[in-house]
Formats: C-alpha cells, structure tokens, sequence
C-alpha cells in the first residue's frame, strides 16, 4: 500500500485536471466528477453526425506558465491555432470584418480534447456528485448524492464554480467570506445541425444590439468531423434575466433571432437543441488566484478566482499546486 499522502480533486474541468496532474507526482489523487466524463464547461456534446463545442469556444495563452503548458500540445496537434473568418452581424446595418491580433486556439478534434488526455493516468470516479465533507482524525471523508463514503483523504482540493465550492466548504473555512463575493453569471447555447452547409459568408459572427453575442460554425474549427453545425450563445445578462424560463421557449426566441440576424431559415434546420449554463463567466473574480487552508487541507481553484476564461482556470489550479507542494 502506497504511504503517499491522499488527495481529493472535486470537479473534471480544466482546473481540476491540472490540480490531479501536479498533485499525481507527490501524493495519491481521486478525481470526483458529477457527470459522466471529464471537460466542465469546456465539454463538447455529440449528437451523430453533429458535434458542438458547446461551452467554451477557443482561449488565448498570455502567461508563460500557460504558454509552456500548451508547448507540447500544441506540438502534438492536440492544440490548434483557429483563423476564422469573422464578421460583426446588427439588423438593418452592413456587417464589417473584425480581426483577432493574437493566436486563438482551440482543442482538436473536440474542445473536450484536452481534458481527456490529461484525465489519462488519473483515478477517477464519474457520475458521482459530491455533497458533503466531514473530517475526523485529520482526515476528510466525502459523501455523495447516493449517500456513499469516500475516504479518508488528507487533502481536499475543490475546483468547482464559486457556488458549487460553497455549498461544500465547511463553515471554518478560513476564505470563506472572500468566496461569497465572487459573482458568476449565465449563458444559453443554442446547437444547430443542417445536412447542408448554410451560405454564410462568415465562420464567427459576433451580432450588435442582440440577445445573441456569439454564433460559430463549429464545423470550420480545426480537424472537426461533424456535419454542418452551429453554435449560438447568448449574452449573459439575457441569460441571467430568463435563466429561470422554460428552457425550448428560450431555445424558440434564439433561433428566431439568429434567422434574422443571418438570413438561415427554419427549414434549414434539422437539428436543434438548447442548453442552459448557470454558471458560465465571472462577472466578479475573487480577489486571490487561489484559496488554501492550511489548517484544514482545502485548497479551493477555478477560473471565477482570475476571470472566467480557460487560462484563468489553469493558472488558479496551476498555483494552488504550487503552493501545496512547497
Ligand atoms: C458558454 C460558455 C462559453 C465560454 N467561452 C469561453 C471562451 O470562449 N474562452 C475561454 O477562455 N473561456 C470560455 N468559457 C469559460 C471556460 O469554459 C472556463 O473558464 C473553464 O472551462 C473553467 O474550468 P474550471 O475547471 O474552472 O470549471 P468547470 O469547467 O466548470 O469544471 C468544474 C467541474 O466540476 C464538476 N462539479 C461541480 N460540482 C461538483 C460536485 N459537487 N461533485 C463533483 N463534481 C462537481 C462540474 O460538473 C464540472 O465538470 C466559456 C464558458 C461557457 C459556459
């Protein structure tokens, strides 16, 4: 039996598959996540033949740390620069070019890519939502939904959204105020199949004046085999404002605004669902990069302690380790 120290990593999304990797060297690692595979808001849903990156679209790489991090990826194919073509889209004014002046990249040959490879070599349970944390002896057991027992761990490492790590932080907890502060806010992704490609003369449109702020042909991402497929988001106020509605009757208001905006008809479209993120950007980040107590052994990451962008959520996991190791 392995004398290593034990950790728990709650939460498959990109912070919490940093946090098992780093931590998988120096001490025995668990990894927890609620649903069925690894990607969080960075997942990609499948529906033969079409598949949407349904979540985060593409991220940039402004540290080094993160920079470095991407090196082998990017290397590998794993990781692709994505040169769109992109347009700004308003009724009844003539749509302009917009242009990115960095590399944006995007995971090949799904966005869930990268989260799959570095969820190899990690123990991991799925489907398994963790719902309390109780300590006896200096070590943490963990509950879940069904009520079964995780444990004993020394270590607890939650990399969940700021609300999610709340409602599992004990109450000593010595960050736990600067936490209640972080707001998170929503997002309705709309995903669109069509057995022909429509004519657009865009891959991105970014519309003005509109519920809707992002729309992607997913299909043109880099090394994507899928059938012609879109990609709508809408903006987070709209979303925050109707994230309690009935969820076809938003997905209804949406296509009929992107009709407008793009000139796509209804018939057009063969496939169509909706999904609704509660949680998908951070309209307030923490003021830390990370939350650690020393005390208890919790260490708290995600992208909402930075901004809610991939990097963030890297670089929060990526220094939480850190300063567990040292
Ligand atoms: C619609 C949308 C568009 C976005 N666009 C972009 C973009 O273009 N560029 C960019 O850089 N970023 C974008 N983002 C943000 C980006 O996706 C996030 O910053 C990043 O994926 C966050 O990773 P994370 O690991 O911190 O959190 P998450 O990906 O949310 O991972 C948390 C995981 O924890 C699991 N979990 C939660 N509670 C529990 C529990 N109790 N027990 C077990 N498991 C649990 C969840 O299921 C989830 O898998 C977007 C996000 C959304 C939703």
């Amino acid at each position: 039996m392995s004398d290593k120290q034990k950790v728990a990593v709650i939460g498959g999304g990109l912070s919490g598959l940093i946090a098992a990797n780093q931590l998988n060297k120096t001490y025995d690692v668990q990894l927890f996540e609620k649903a069925r595979g690894v990607g969080g808001r960075m997942s990609t849903r499948r529906a033969e033949p079409y598949q949407f990156d349904h979540g985060a679209q593409y991220f940039t790489a402004r540290s080094k740390a993160f920079q470095d991090f991407l090196k082998p990826h990017i290397s590998s194919g794993l990781v692709q620069e994505w040169q769109p073509k992109i347009l700004t889209l308003e009724k009844g004014q003539k749509p302009y070019k917009r242009d990115w002046f960095e590399p944006h990249y995007v995971c090949a040959p799904r966005m869930n890519s990268l989260c799959k490879q570095l969820s190899k070599g990690i123990e991991s349970l799925f489907s398994v939502e963790i719902t309390n944390l109780s300590r006896h002896d200096e070590a943490w057991t963990l509950e879940d939904k069904s009520g079964e027992h995780h444990g004993p761990f020394d270590w607890v490492v939650m990399a969940v959204p700021s609300h999610q790590a709340l409602n599992l932080l004990p109450s000593n907890f010595q960050p736990l105020e600067a936490i209640r502060d972080v707001q998170m806010t929503g997002c309705y992704s709309v995903m669109l199949g069509f057995d022909v490609s429509p004519k657009l003369n865009w891959d991105i449109a970014m519309p003005k004046n509109s519920l809707i702020k992002w729309v992607a042909v997913n299909s043109t991402k880099p090394d994507r085999d899928t059938a012609p497929s879109i990609l709508i988001q809408t903006t987070n106020e709209w979303a925050d404002i109707h994230m309690d509605d009935n969820v076809e009757d938003m997905a209804g208001i949406i296509i009929n605004e992107f009709c407008e905006l793009s000139g796509v008809t209804i018939e057009q479209i063969k496939h169509q669902v909706c999904h609704r993120w509660k949680y998908a950007d951070t309209l307030t980040p923490a003021k830390e990069e990370f939350f650690l107590d020393q005390n208890l052994n919790i260490g708290v990451c995600g992208d909402w302690c930075i901004k809610g962008r991939i990097e963030s959520a890297f670089l929060s996991a990526h220094k939480l380790c850190k300063k567990i190791i040292d």
